[in-house]
């Protein structure tokens, strides 16, 4: 399947009102056993960010699917290597069921927050109940990075993105117009 644009709250020409409704809408469970169309978007999910090099996780209404499901490296893997489903976990109706440990601070970027990262704390354990992509029922730990891409991803099926948080904001020089613009606007 052709992988999917990645959907973003702004561009280089300012906030990106098309894409917003889809990135702020709050995400549907997902009916398991999967339907055709759910089997269609968990494979355009995995297509979509098994091509790319620059993430380390994706969530569906980032492709323009409000569904809850999510994909991200469940390690930190050798980058030189094609990205295989090894490398990956992909959860369907991920629940937080028990967290761990202090909150940890940390800048983080974002495919659909373009040019910046903003400093979120983040649980460095956490425990998962979810379905895989087989549609079967998981229990997961994660820890450290992980946990807080999966953090960041179940965040996505909430409408909540990285520049909601109170953290500090980083972002190159030269798009510093761009930013007070969009932070203006919004
Ligand atoms: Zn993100």
């Amino acid at each position: 399947m052709a992988p999917k644009r990645v959907l973003t709250l702004w561009n280089d020409e300012g906030l990106n009102n098309q894409d917003i409704p889809v990135l702020r809408k709050v995400s549907e469970e997902i009916a398991v056993p999967f339907d055709k169309e759910t089997k269609q978007q968990i494979q355009a999910l995995v297509d979509s960010f098994l091509c790319r090099d620059d993430a380390s996780g994706l969530a569906a209404p980032q492709i323009g699917i409000n569904k809850r499901m999510i994909i991200f490296r469940n390690k930190t893997g050798d980058s030189d290597k094609p990205l295989t489903m090894d490398d990956c976990d992909v959860l369907i109706n991920p629940r937080i069921t028990q967290t761990r440990g202090e909150k940890v601070t940390a800048a983080e970027g974002c495919l659909s927050c373009p040019d910046v990262q903003v400093d979120v704390s983040r649980f460095p354990e956490i425990k998962i109940r979810a379905v895989n992509e087989k549609g079967e029922k998981v229990s997961k730990r994660y820890l450290d990075w992980t946990a807080r891409v999966v953090q960041h991803e179940i965040d996505h099926l909430d409408g909540t993105l990285i520049v909601d948080y109170e953290g500090n904001l980083y972002y190159p020089k030269n798009k510093q117009a761009l930013i007070d613009k969009i932070f203006k606007e919004s």
